[in-house]
């Protein structure tokens, strides 16, 4: 076996490692962690450090680590049939079977799911069948998308550029022409403080009306959206949000594309985010959770309404000119079939509802009254700390002072796997959805214990 001074050499050698600081790490100043097991909500490191996972990898590792059902599924798929391409209707038992599989899950009025790899390459094709869609209806103006600052919908051209965070648009010329953003859901940072709940809700419809006069509703096709803000922060909606957003979208005839990678399958405590908030998308994006990440896949849910014109297209022009080498690939559609089966027969959504409500009740009890929290905040499986300077004022530490970071790093030292959001001082968590109760109260004290280490 390969010593672990040997597999950091390499590692800072050969290996370009996505979201890391590529020259601290070539030089060494950054540590590497080679994770060599896991089972549970437990990973286990090649030092022999077990480690409470409480963000599920990238929150995907839903059913937990260690599954034999899905790895079982995966190997006898692998050796009857490892690939066959999807393309002019060629399908397997395992692509044909997931795919009624998701649609049975779906919300009501969906039609077909369309397979990807991952989130961005399922987002991608979103943007590409809207514009086609919108073609086919004779309106080739009506292209632009509006998405939200601090949305996450990936790291590809289009989709980096929907991502609504600065550290993905900086330096790669991005966003794209035609992709707009507007106001994101965030109560906590609500430009105003005497704003209530209503009223911010009031203004992040008034901006989204703003812009779509501004650039006229014939320029706009779509608006994509996380039913929870995710990345940019693990942001619940303000009570109201959904419905006011989606009365706009169908006033101006714009279509709507949930952003469920996060989301889909079970997190919020509900099979989908668009069902927990009344949500009616056109299409609903899915990944992470379609498989638990015990293979790449993801997937784009298109409703009824799409899908006629999508057929009228073809009718028209011939077969439609999208797909991917992977797309269904059979080892992720295995995994895909046993991963939704444990989902259902270990209750994880219920489960997700349920103790998803205890962990982020119990982590308000002990960290809600410190002077440098400033909102716990979550839904489901999700939960957010976020940390500031002044909690009356509400003033935020300045980035230089690292505070989330800081916070996840004395979580780590104690054994606990959270992660520090990307902009802001917030702490995030998104176990699996088969965290018990002992678990979760076990990430609620350590992660206390860290608040008081690093915030006294
Ligand atoms: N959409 C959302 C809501 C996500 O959270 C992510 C990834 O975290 C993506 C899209 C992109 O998915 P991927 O990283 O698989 O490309």
């Amino acid at each position: 076996m390969l010593t672990n001074d040997v597999l950091d050499q390499w590692d800072r050698e050969n290996f370009f490692h996505p979201s890391t600081h590529l020259a601290q790490h070539a030089r060494g100043e950054t540590p590497t962690r080679i994770i060599s097991g896991g089972e549970g909500v437990y990973i286990e490191d090649r030092d022999g450090k077990r480690l409470l996972d409480a963000f599920a990898g990238l929150y995907c590792v839903n059913v937990g680590y260690g599954r034999q059902e899905i790895a079982e599924a995966i190997a006898a798929q692998a050796k009857e049939l490892a690939y066959y391409h999807a393309y002019v209707g060629h399908g397997t038992e395992v692509s044909i079977t997931l795919a009624k599989m998701v649609l049975e899950r779906a919300p009501k009025n969906m039609s077909k799911v369309y397979f990807g790899l991952g989130g961005s390459d399922a987002n991608e094709t979103n943007v590409k069948l809207i514009w086609y869609y919108n073609n086919i209806l004779g309106r080739p103006k009506k292209k632009k998308i509006i998405s939200r600052w601090r949305g996450y919908h990936g790291s590809g051209l289009v989709t980096g550029s929907l991502t609504g965070l600065k550290l993905f648009h900086d330096k790669f010329d991005l966003p794209l022409e035609g992709i707009l953003h507007t106001e994101a859901p965030y109560f906590f940072r609500r430009p105003d403080l005497g704003m209530s709940e209503a009223d911010f809700v009031a203004y992040c419809v008034d901006e989204l009306e703003k812009m779509i006069a501004r650039e006229g509703a014939d320029t706009i096709a779509a608006f994509i959206a996380e039913p929870v803000l995710g990345t940019g922060g693990i942001v619940p909606p303000p009570a109201g949000y959904w419905p006011a957003i989606q009365k706009v979208l169908n006033r101006h005839d714009i279509l709507l594309i949930a952003d469920e990678v996060v989301t889909g399958f079970g997190r919020l405590g509900s099979m989908f985010g668009s069902d927990h908030y009344g949500i009616e998308p056109d299409i609903i994006t899915i990944a992470k959770g379609l498989t638990s990440a015990y293979a790449p896949l993801s997937g784009s849910i298109i409703s009824k309404r799409m899908w006629s014109v999508l057929e009228r297209g073809t009718d028209e022009n011939g077969a439609i000119g999208h797909g991917w080498t992977y797309s269904a690939h059979p080892i992720g559609a295995a995994a895909g079939i046993a991963n939704l089966k444990l989902v259902d027969s270990l209750g994880l959504v219920k489960n997700a509802g349920e103790t998803g409500a205890f962990f982020n009740e119990a982590m308000k009890a002990a960290l809600g009254d410190h002077p440098h929290v400033g909102e716990i905040r979550g839904e489901g499986m999700l939960c957010a700390i976020e940390f500031v300077e002044d909690r009356e004022q509400r003033r935020f530490f300045g980035a230089e002072k690292k505070v989330g970071p800081s916070v996840t790093a004395a979580l780590l030292k104690r054994g606990i796997i959270g992660r520090a959001m990307p902009q802001g001082d917030i702490l995030g968590f998104a176990p699996p959805l088969c965290l018990t109760r002992a678990e979760a109260e076990e990430v609620v004290g350590k992660t206390a214990e860290a608040v008081r280490e690093v915030l006294g």
